[in-house]
């Protein structure tokens, strides 16, 4: 399995597989063709049916200036060897000179046809999660040994940086106002969410309230293009920051006790990522925020010092309990349902920490079981389910339906 250093990546919302995955495949085509005098990038599948919503023409302009952006909508995914598939062409003279397919394979990673993925080399022997289980079991050693061990120096480093980044989207959107840019006219909340205080309000409902908003604050900083951390995917990005964010900040863990969760949470992503799929054109949304889920139960549990069985199984009933979730964000833009569902994914991910520290003994199902079950799910699931915008709430929702208030 490649490196834990690949599920988290710094950059510009609102979504990785259609804003940081066509940026970076844009730069490294540009690299490729230095002698190029101008550029046609094609859209097809879901980066055509929601790529204008997700800003994915800008993205691509960003790496390659004065980009020609073409949206084929008429190619039925079935003809396609990816459901976010871009084709690049280097033009000189008016003539194309060089033509490349690109996939962008979720979490802002992408392929160029015919070549391996641009992630890092291979690091881990394991495959499975029960894999890591069986080696920590045997050699009596914890999660972060084995991955410290196989990625080497350097994996703290990387953890800080991101988890620098991760705070930072928390502070900024907790400070920002106003309305998010794509039409809908949705204001931001997280502000609001954080300093509006219940009448009695409980300390439960304090902490519920508090952890909400800091999803909200992440999750709005993606929604107007802002620099978040990709956890697993731009979409799915306010979950983990938000959790761990509330950890350090309002109950005192300490920064070295978050970057050890952290790690933990991205091996978990890293074993979807290798046996199913990080992608909500590929699987819906089970595949982003229930991932996400899954990854931030698996760090809530390493960092409250429970066992890897209870790490296990808590990311399990994360996962289990997302799946079928379709992703249909209304107007191809990643806000509704996106913004709240990222919150609600946070409080999840919570309580199957917290079933998990009683019920792991007598669980039945594995992680590796209910992520290959996610993906087969995935592959069941109708196109207009995955990153088109062309069923569910896309479709039901009609503006001023419902007043909004704030
Ligand atoms: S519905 Fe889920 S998968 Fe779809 S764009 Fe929103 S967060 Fe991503």
């Amino acid at each position: 399995m490649k490196s834990i250093r690949s599920v988290y990546r710094i950059g510009h919302g609102p979504s990785s597989s259609h804003t940081v995955g066509p940026f970076r495949a844009a730069l490294e085509f540009g690299r490729r063709h230095p002698d190029a005098d101008g550029f046609r990038v094609t859209l097809f599948g879901s980066l055509a049916a929601t790529g204008e919503g997700h800003g994915t023409g800008k993205s691509i302009r960003s790496g390659l200036p004065g980009a020609e952006i073409v949206f084929r909508r008429d190619v039925p995914e079935t003809e396609l060897p990816h459901p976010n598939t871009l084709l690049f062409e280097a033009l000189k003279g008016g003539s194309v000179i060089a033509a490349n397919r690109v996939f962008s394979i979720g979490g802002g990673s992408v392929r160029f046809e015919g070549e391996e993925d641009d992630e890092d080399r291979e690091v881990y022997p394991q495959k499975s999660f029960n894999d890591f289980l069986t080696v920590c079991r045997t050699q009596n050693i914890s999660l972060n040994d084995l991955m410290d061990h196989c990625e080497g120096p350097g994996l703290r480093d990387y953890l800080r940086e991101i988890w620098g980044a991760m705070q930072a989207a928390v502070q900024r959107g907790l400070q920002a106002e106003g309305t998010l840019p794509g039409g809908l006219n949705l204001a931001r909340k997280a502000k609001i969410l954080f300093e509006t205080r219940c009448y009695n309000e409980s300390a439960d409902v304090t902490m519920n309230r508090v952890i909400a908003a800091y999803a909200y604050a992440v999750s709005e900083e993606n929604a107007d293009e802002g620099l978040v951390v990709t956890a697993p995917t731009c979409g799915s990005c306010g979950v983990l920051p938000a959790v761990m964010y509330y950890m350090q900040h309002d109950r005192g863990f300490p920064e070295k006790e978050i970057l050890d969760a952290l790690a933990v949470g991205a091996l978990v992503g890293n074993v979807i990522r290798t046996n199913a799929s990080i992608s909500g054109a590929e699987c819906g949304c089970q595949a982003e925020i229930g991932s996400a889920c899954s990854m931030t139960a698996a760090a809530l549990a390493s960092l409250y010092g429970l066992n890897n069985e209870q790490i296990e199984y808590a990311a399990e009933i994360a996962m289990e309990h997302n799946l079928g979730l379709t992703c249909d964000p209304v107007g191809g833009l990643v806000q509704i349902p996106c913004i709240e569902r990222n919150a609600v994914a946070a409080m999840r991910a919570i309580s199957s920490v917290n079933l998990s520290r009683f019920l792991y003994s007598t669980r039945k199902i594995s992680l590796d079981d209910v992520i290959e079950t996610m993906y087969r799910t995935g592959k069941d699931m109708s196109e207009k389910y995955r990153e088109t915008s062309h069923g569910g709430l896309a479709r039901i929702y009609h503006a001023n339906s419902c007043p909004q208030t704030l």
